[in-house]
Order: C-alpha cells, then structure tokens, then sequence
C-alpha cells in the first residue's frame, strides 16, 4: 500500500471511532481530500484510495489539474476564497463551490449558472469565530442570506462551510463547532427556497475528531493524507 492509501485508512478508522463515540452511524461523515499544492499524481491516488471528494483552493490549480484529469472517479469541490472574476472557471465545473461568502458572489454564479443552464450547488462559509481578517458571512448574517436563495433558481444551497479560529489547546474549537452545528440545524428546519441542506463542512486534520463529535458532515482534510505542505517562494 502506498503512503496516502495507508494515511487514509488510518483517517477512516479515527472516523469511525470517533463516529461511534459520537453515537453517529458509521459512515455519516464524509472525508474530503484538501489537495492543494500536490499534484495529479497525488490527487489520483488518493481517489483511488477512497476519499468522498476533492477539494481545490486556487481556481488556476483547479483549471490546471482537470485539464490533467486529476480528478476523475470523485466529485470535485471549490473549498478556497473565490473572487467574483473566477467564478466562470468553476460554474457548471465544480459539484460543490463550498466558500460562498457575500450576496454578490451568489448573485455572480446565479448569472453564470442561468447562462450555462445548470443548477449550481453552493455552501455559504460562514466565520464561525467572527475574526476579522477571515472570509465568510457572520453568523448572524447566516439566515437571511440563505432566506435570500429564493432569487436565485439557478443556485441550490447544500449546507455550510467553517473554518473555525485556529486552537490555542486541545478541543479548542468544540464550542466553534457546536455553534455552527445549531445554525446549521435552525436553517436546514426553515427549507427556504433553492436549498436542500444536507452538508455542514467543518473539521480538519488537526480537529476533525472533535468535528465529528459535534455533528459535521464533511471533514477536509489535506495534512493528514498528503503530508506536510511545501510552501515554495515564487
Ligand atoms: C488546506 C485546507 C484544509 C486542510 O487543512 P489541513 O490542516 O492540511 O488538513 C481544509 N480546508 C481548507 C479550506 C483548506 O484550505
């Protein structure tokens, strides 16, 4: 077994340990590779060892790595900070644009979307800890943006997205964690137009134990699969 296919075995059996301990189904919680920064290869291979999904931080990285077919055999997702320009490169090309963070950028892919005549799935990231150097709506903002769908037939909202405060300690972000899972349960029970809820994302390599405990759906995870990121200077 190759290194990746043996990281993602032991991810699958932390999660289904954590799962049962959370008295969840096994199998509930999704496992999203993060794959930023590795290439085809590497994106290839995890896929074959299993993972639910893809997730891409850079639309350029993203455009690059289909044209390489890298993800073939797994839903793709857009998981970074998306500018309202990029969005063209994604629409109709990611399953799942997982960091919709203002009106504007939904009112952008709605256009785009009505253009391609497809229905695009989206989450709304929400900024969880409130920091002010983070995207994402507030928490407060979360209902009525997703009250707000019912103007778009061309965008169908999933769920949510987080990325909590980094932890200073040890189950840190549980309390993060419990939080976005209420707002996510309050909004799935309204059943606005143009949503379908069924995804909160939330969970990383470092936390996702504690995400599963607190009733995250999607876990997103890159470190863990891959090995440690090689930040290179351009
Ligand atoms: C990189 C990234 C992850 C994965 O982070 P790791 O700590 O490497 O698991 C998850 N979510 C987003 C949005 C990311 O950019």
């Amino acid at each position: 077994m190759n290194v990746i296919a043996e990281n993602v075995a032991r991810i699958r059996e932390e999660m289904a340990r954590a799962e049962a301990q959370a008295g969840r189904p096994e199998g509930s919680v999704q496992l999203l590779a993060a794959t930023k920064m590795n290439g085809a290869e590497q994106v290839r291979a995890a896929i074959a060892a299993g993972v639910d999904a893809c997730g891409e931080n850079r639309v350029q990285e993203l455009v690059e790595k289909n044209e390489q077919s890298a993800y073939t055999g797994a839903p793709l997702h857009f998981i970074g900070h998306l500018q309202k320009n990029k969005a063209k490169f994604l629409v109709g090309v990611a399953d799942l644009i997982q960091s919709v963070d203002s009106p504007e950028l939904m009112a952008v892919i709605n256009r785009l979307a009505e253009k391609k005549g497809v229905v695009q799935d989206i989450l709304i990231e929400v900024n969880i800890g409130g920091e002010t150097a983070k995207s994402g709506i507030l928490p407060e903002q979360a209902d009525e943006m997703s009250a707000k769908m019912e103007e778009y037939p061309n965008l169908c909202l999933r769920g949510f997205m987080t990325i909590p405060p980094i932890a200073v300690e040890n189950g840190g972000n549980l309390r993060y964690f419990a939080k976005m899972y209420q707002l996510y349960v309050d909004i799935k029970r309204k059943k606005y137009d143009n949503t379908n809820i069924e995804y909160l994302s939330m969970g990383m390599s470092d936390d996702f134990a504690d995400a599963i405990k607190e009733g995250t759906t999607m876990i997103r995870v890159g470190t863990r699969i891959f090995g440690a990121r090689q930040y290179v200077k351009k």
